[in-house]
């Protein structure tokens, strides 16, 4: 069986930079299910192709490792060797330059469990271009350069900090990482006998100056170099956060960077936590925020006495799309569900969902195996139903706490509605 899927995952120039979220979703399902395959022998073949390299220049190196793989002492490998780089010639055949991102190829029989092997075959059009050429067979398909294309992009550095800790973080994307948690070692309120108020007073700023300065040169560490970092936010209970802004403490970069501060009751990582949340204004535009707020819409709604603009679970749902009622659909990204038009023996016809084609149920007029006739993944159809009626999109990933409410309390499908549905 030879199933190829061609994804076209690169949007016009214009946004080259950034996916949309569903094609990202698309992308990452994809590259999912390649991760998954594993070949008997080293027989899958992982092809990159930059977007300046000619065509026939690729072909003709395929051609040569051809040739070579006929020497591959076992004859199964050697067969399934030769098959994928064979299938992969016959595919770049329709370019003659590749697309403005280069391509990518990945062919070869992945192993189906009881002796059995399919062969599999993905060309990709990356979101971004295939830096240099790369021929690799392995047991595995080689993805690592994916991932990095599909990195987020967005990162903000985070700094929480009062006299006695401090704590440096990321936010990236959607997710927190902390970098690290010190303690100062400021004197707390209690003197040792013998010591002037003054004098201690001196220590204790000294001691505090010395902490302000460790904290920064641990932040030009941790931020000077990242590129991508769009700005620094500032958080911490009382003064010191804005002291340590004001005296200028950071690297003169990363002072430029400085976005805004915000009061936290914390400064460790749940300080860094808080920080983010009261930012939130700010960072309106990261898709953190924006689910977020979209999560928030859709609790506020339900909440509502007479059930508001909102409605959720799977047939609900649908039947609102169907209508034309949804305004904006919330699909959680963890979301694993098919869409199966199943047929039994006696033409008993029915569409059902499934997490798994194995647990397909028997028919229940007859008691007889149904065969599939058409599968879908169900984010897939309900973006299709969505796009019939221009109902937004919204997909929400599964890590964030209201990713979690979605997927949990709502099945993963949820609606905000233009009007309400009876
Ligand atoms: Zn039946």
């Amino acid at each position: 069986m030879d199933r190829a899927v061609r994804l076209v995952v690169m949007p016009d120039a214009s946004t080259a930079t950034k996916l949309s979220s569903m094609e990202r979703y698309r992308f990452k399902r994809a590259l999912e299910d390649i991760e998954h395959a594993e070949g008997r022998g080293t027989e899958l073949v992982s092809v990159y192709v930059p977007p300046d390299r000619p065509i026939f220049e690729v072909t003709n190196y395929l051609r040569g490792e051809y040739s070579q793989s006929s020497n591959i002492k076992s004859t199964s490998t050697r067969k399934h060797v030769m098959q994928a780089i064979e299938s992969i010639i016959n595919r770049l055949k329709q370019w003659r330059m590749p697309p403005p991102n280069g391509l990518v190829c990945f062919v070869g029989h992945k192993d189906i469990g009881a002796d059995q092997t399919s062969m599999v075959a993905y060309v990709l059009e990356p979101p971004e271009p295939v830096a240099s050429f790369l021929y690799r067979c392995d047991s595995r398909f080689y993805t690592e350069p994916l991932h990095e294309m599909l990195a987020e992009k967005d990162v903000y550095g985070l700094i929480v900090i009062d006299r006695n800790e401090a704590t440096l973080g990321v936010l990236r994307g959607k997710r927190i990482e902390t970098i690290k948690n010190l303690e100062s070692l400021v004197p707390g309120k209690h003197r040792m006998g013998g010591q002037s108020a003054r004098r201690f007073e001196r220590l204790i700023e000294l001691a505090a100056h010395e902490f302000y300065v460790k904290v920064a040169d641990i932040a030009t560490e941790a931020f000077l170099n990242r590129r991508e970092l769009k700005g620094l936010l500032i958080g911490g209970p009382g003064y010191t956060k804005d002291y340590f802004v004001k005296e200028e403490y950071l690297h003169h970069e990363l002072q430029k960077k400085v976005l805004e501060t915000f009061d936290t009751g914390y400064t460790n990582e749940n300080g860094l936590r808080e920080l983010v949340e009261k930012a939130r204004d700010l960072l309106v535009g990261l898709d953190l925020m924006r689910e977020k707020s979209l999560v928030q819409r859709l609790m506020d709604e339900i909440r509502k006495e007479d059930g508001g603009l909102a409605t959720y679970g799977e047939a609900q749902v649908r039947h609102a799309l169907v209508v034309g009622a949804v305004d904006t659909l919330l699909v959680s990204e963890g979301l694993r569900k098919l869409r199966l038009k199943v047929r039994c023996a006696n033409g008993h016809e029915e569409e059902r969902t499934v997490a798994d084609e194995a647990t397909l149920p028997k028919c229940p007029t007859c008691g007889a195996e149904y065969t599939i006739l058409e599968k879908r993944d169900i984010v897939d159809e309900f973006s299709g139903l969505a796009d019939r009626t221009n109902a937004k999109v919204e997909l929400i990933s599964a890590d964030s706490d209201e990713g979690q409410t979605l997927m949990k309390g709502f099945a993963g499908i949820a609606a905000i509605l233009r009007y309400r549905v009876t």
